[in-house]
């Protein structure tokens, strides 16, 4: 019988590709504002239309590409971040795999405009479908502006697939708040069909939370700081009594990437222990900084599962240090709530102020505590709720 394997043109490769990283307008989303990310912008700004089924388009200030890179850039496996395979071990970007690219523009039209600062002139490339329809010197901003526009226009099975426009604008929300999330001293904003929905400044972790999930979030908010030879833990996780009734507002990052695991999920709500109210959810923010040789991220193409190399001990881990951290707030109840009024009184003067009133606190806000760290304003001193919650922290903590 004749020979009747053949390899498959980059076209079709690349739509295969497409369909496992990119499965809806908010997959693009996270993998343009990922490079963004990696090319060390300071400024990422994020224009949808549609809810991204017209335009998804990144604009950022980062180092931009020359016009070779531009071009090599929608190649499947072409990459800057890694070199050999041993640099998978010392990782510290979020792209690596060097297929974004090359899938996104083989299931959609895309624009892109980049230069490089030590350039004049940038590069403007425009592919419809895997095509490259223009190559060509022009004019542009320092840093990387695509546009990625009909998303899926010759996939139709993907693009019927597709959500209403409110379901896909919350996918896409939230790709968008994990990233600004995991950079607080990154500016990020957000417009939909030429509304500015999120505006978020460089800030310290707290306030990007704040700035994230409400102004609410801030007074619920008990640090978590830990560390280890192997491990650091930082970020916050929710006081008991404020935990919901959904799931939502958890967010676990290993070096600085969104992660999804329900092992550590359940580490850190273990660690309430019967302190949260039967079927709520507690908020964390949570980032955990190890050492990359020591977890594998290339467990799935969207790079949202992990493994660790010992998975028991950041488990435990974990979950000592949230019960720590909680322990801490639970058993100072009379000068947690002196803290409200003291650090109310120090909005103004106090800068980098780091909560000392308790000799044991290791898990201060630190490089993360500035004058915004302090409660809302809005906190009630004194008020029915704040007696009745001090309350609750004493009977949290005899339960203890
Ligand atoms: P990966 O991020 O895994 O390397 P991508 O397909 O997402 O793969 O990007 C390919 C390459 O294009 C990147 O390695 C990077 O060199 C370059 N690149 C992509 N986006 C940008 C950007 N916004 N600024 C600068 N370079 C970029
Ligand atoms: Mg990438």
């Amino acid at each position: 019988m004749a020979d009747v394997i053949q390899l498959l043109p980059d076209t079709i490769a690349n739509q295969i590709a497409a369909g496992e990283v990119i499965q809806r307008p908010a997959s693009v989303v996270k993998e343009l504002l990922e490079n963004a990310v990696d090319a060390g912008s300071t400024t990422i700004k994020l224009i949808i239309k549609d809810a991204g089924k017209t335009l998804i388009q990144v604009v950022d200030n980062g180092c931009g590409m020359s016009e070779t890179d531009a071009r090599m850039s929608f190649e499947r496996h072409a990459t800057s971040k890694i070199r050999a395979v041993e640099d998978l071990f010392e990782l510290r970007t979020m792209g690596f795999r060097g297929e974004a690219l090359a899938s996104i523009a083989s299931i959609a039209q895309v624009e892109l405009r980049t230069r490089q600062r030590k350039n004049e002139l940038g590069t403007r490339i425009l592919i419809d479908g895997f095509q490259l329809k223009t190559q060509e010197p022009c004019q542009c901003i320092e840093g990387t502006n695509i546009a990625i526009k009909n998303l899926f226009f010759n996939v139709p099975a993907r693009r019927n697939f597709l959500k209403t426009n409110t379901v896909e604008m919350r996918h896409i929300m939230d790709e968008f708040q994990r990233v600004a999330l995991a950079h607080p001293d990154i500016f990020f904003s957000l417009q939909h069909n030429g509304s500015e929905v999120m505006h978020l400044p460089p800030t310290n972790l707290r306030q990007r939370i704040v700035n994230v999930l409400g102004q609410g979030s801030n007074k619920k908010l008990v640090p978590v700081r830990e560390e280890t030879d192997l491990v650091k833990l930082s970020g916050f996780v929710g006081k008991p009594d404020y935990a919901k009734k959904t799931r939502g507002d958890q967010y676990f990052f290993v070096n600085n990437r969104f992660i999804k695991s329900s092992s550590l999920n359940h580490a850190v709500v273990s660690a309430y222990e019967d302190l949260l109210p039967q079927n709520t959810y507690p908020l964390y923010v949570i980032f955990i900084d190890i050492d990359p040789a020591r977890i594998d991220i290339n467990v799935h193409p969207t790079k949202q599962e992990i493994k660790f190399d010992d998975d028991k001990m950041v488990y435990n881990y974990l979950k000592v240090s949230v019960r720590h951290a909680l322990g801490q707030y639970s058993v100072t109840p009379t000068l947690d709530f002196e803290q409200e009024a003291f650090l109310n009184a120090a909005i103004p003067q106090r800068n980098n102020w780091t909560p000392s009133y308790n000799p044991q606190h290791t898990s201060g806000a630190g490089s993360d505590s500035t004058a915004s760290d302090v409660p809302s304003s809005g906190s009630s001193f004194g008020s029915n709720d704040d007696m009745q919650r001090q309350r609750n922290n004493l009977k949290h903590w005899e339960t203890l």
